[in-house]
């Protein structure tokens, strides 16, 4: 992923879990492939159902956390935690997060946030 500095990291620690999905589905398709699983009948089915099951959690985990976080940073005007999502509106310009306790400065926090909502990404 080429933005992944400017990605905030609650986005990124969601994200990991469709490249874990990723792992699982190429894992399957390959080591099936080598372990000649696939000739069996049954076990290759087996092989093939979970690594749809991975392919289709993979594609809905990005697709959805994406949005939701776009959509979230775009309501609060990247008023958002960049660690953990709380929203900062109303709170000090400078301080800790009352959830998580990361420091944020507002405006980085607004310019990060808004600036990933902007970058192009073919997800969406
Ligand atoms: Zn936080």
């Amino acid at each position: 992923m080429p933005h992944s500095t400017l990605t905030p990291p609650i986005v990124r620690r969601r994200l990991r879990w469709g490249f874990v999905a990723t792992v699982v589905v190429l894992t399957l398709l390959i080591g099936g492939k080598l372990l000649h699983v696939f000739d069996n009948p049954r076990a290759g089915n087996v092989a093939y159902a979970l690594a749809l099951g991975a392919a289709v959690y993979d594609v809905l985990i990005l697709v959805t956390s994406i949005r939701y976080w776009r959509r979230r940073a775009l309501e609060t005007e990247g008023q958002l935690c960049l660690n953990c999502g709380y929203i900062l509106a109303g709170l000090p310009d400078s301080d800790a997060c009352p959830d998580c306790g990361r420091q944020y400065v507002m405006d980085d926090t607004r310019s990060t946030w808004l600036q990933w909502c902007e970058t192009p990404r073919t997800e969406q």
